[in-house]
């Protein structure tokens, strides 16, 4: 019998013995997948030898591409030195360098770090001490947290009953706090008549009006600056932002910042609330915090809130929240290389990029099958249209189809539905950039031959 190829036995082996996450997984294990086995700047490469543009920076972490050598250095330096200690009573040298970094490059004021794993645990951290702050000024009427409508802030329970999109938050209501919900801005149909161009931010006065009569018992708003990610790139105007930071100051709210998708470079800012002028309470920042090699997260907070926490040993103003990882070595070593990198490569050199990415948005742009083309920085995102205009029925699952398509064509895209999104590394090259576009378009070409 002629020996199974390594790829099928992989699959196989996949299929008895993993979980996959956000998936149907009867639908997934009846087709064939890529296994990937390396990578290699933008691109990523299987177990058959395939190469695929890593367009989704897999899953929005990669700053600098895969397998960067400076970034492989720092990990394999720290693992000979140490790979983990515990912040129990003790501290190390890369966590306290990493932090001291991370508060130069923060907006003002925002200068004390706790660390955590991932962009959920950054979220939810950041929920427990907005909640814990007032509690210990005696504040006790302040319990809730306001969110938007199609928000994703992460898949822990706290960070769950913040979120706004029915087929990941739905099932769990009845086992989340419930949390005041306003409109997100609509911008693909602007209920005021407004283009992306003529926005003036109109909507923030409903996203006001949803708050106000819960004003005095809200100890947070959260939310994803500029832009909506996982509800579908659902970009927005920075004057929203500055409304709403304006509403939490009038209000006595602290205002969430959830930068987890966003920050590190990813909108042509270091965070995106820089758009707007603003500064948050707290930011909560993870993916590409070590580029996208390890998982690590902060939640940055000023000093003021900080001090809110302080009292007698022994009593419960502490914050008594932690992780067995916390300010791990390995990724904190990791981390301070990519903020490095990011201060003298990709900040540097980002107008050349935006240019180039801009070039290829208003490609896609110009083409018949593109609604609602939106971008800001290196995110960008449009809509599927039919040859009429409008969306594709849902049972088309013409999102599916493109991303098979665009495998083929060598691209790792993952549409949302019906939405295409480019979030690459932000060290892709204009000719890569390109290149890709040109690949998304036969991909959706032949797509639409199937219906
Ligand atoms: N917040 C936002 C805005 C996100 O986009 C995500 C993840 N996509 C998270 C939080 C959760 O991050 P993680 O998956 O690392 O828990």
């Amino acid at each position: 019998m002629k020996a199974m190829s390594r790829t099928l036995e992989l699959l196989e082996l996949e299929r008895r013995h993993v979980w996959p996450p956000y998936t149907q997984a009867r639908a997934y294990f009846e087709h064939a997948h890529p296994v990937i086995e390396r990578g290699e700047g933008v691109f990523l490469f299987d177990t058959e030898g395939r190469r695929y543009y890593d367009a989704f920076s897999s899953w929005w972490v990669n700053l600098h591409g895969h397998s960067h050598p400076a970034l492989n250095a720092a990990l394999a330096e720290q693992a000979a030195r140490v790979a983990h200690t515990a912040m129990a009573g003790q501290t190390n040298d890369q966590a306290v360098l990493l932090a001291a970094e991370l508060a130069a490059m923060a907006p003002q004021g925002l200068t004390r770090v706790f660390f955590s794993d991932n962009g959920s645990t950054a979220v939810e951290v950041a929920m427990k001490m907005a909640f814990q702050y007032f509690r210990n000024r005696g504040e006790t009427r302040r319990v809730k947290f306001a969110a938007l409508t199609g928000a994703y802030h992460g898949d822990t329970l706290g960070t769950v009953a913040l979120g706004g999109i029915d087929i990941f938050h739905a099932i769990y209501r009845p086992i989340t706090i419930p949390v005041v919900r306003a409109p997100a801005p609509a911008c693909g149909a602007c209920p005021y008549g407004r283009t992306r161009s003529s926005c003036q931010g109109e909507c923030a006065a409903d996203i006001e009006a949803a708050l106000l009569p819960h004003a005095d018992e809200l100890c947070a708003v959260v939310v994803e600056p500029l832009v909506q990610g996982a509800v579908g790139m659902g970009i927005y105007s920075p004057e929203v932002l500055r409304r709403l930071r304006a509403f939490c100051d009038r209000h006595g709210i602290l205002l969430i910042d959830d930068e987890v998708a966003m920050g590190f470079g990813r909108t042509g800012r270091v965070w995106a609330c820089e758009h707007a002028g603003i500064v948050p309470d707290i930011i909560c920042a993870a993916k590409g915090l070590t580029g996208g090699y390890l998982p690590m997260a902060v939640t940055l907070v000023a000093d003021w809130l900080y001090e809110g926490f302080f009292g007698e040993p022994g009593d419960s103003r502490a914050f008594y929240h932690g992780h067995s990882f916390t300010g791990n070595p390995l990724a904190a070593a990791v981390a301070r290389v990519s903020l490095r990198l990011l201060r003298e490569e990709r900040l540097p050199e980002m107008e050349e990029k935006l240019a180039a990415f801009g070039a290829v948005m208003r490609f896609f742009a110009a083409r018949p099958w593109c609604g609602d083309a939106r971008w800001l920085g290196m995110v960008g995102a449009f809509d599927l249209r039919a040859p009429d205009g409008t969306p594709f029925p849902a049972d088309y699952g013409m999102g599916r189809r493109v991303n098979i398509m665009a495998r083929e064509e060598g691209v790792y895209l993952r549409p949302l539905g019906d939405t295409v999104y480019l979030m690459p590394p932000l060290s892709i090259t204009a000719a890569e950039l390109g290149d890709m576009g040109a690949r998304i378009e036969r991909a959706i070409d032949r797509a639409l031959a199937t219906v």
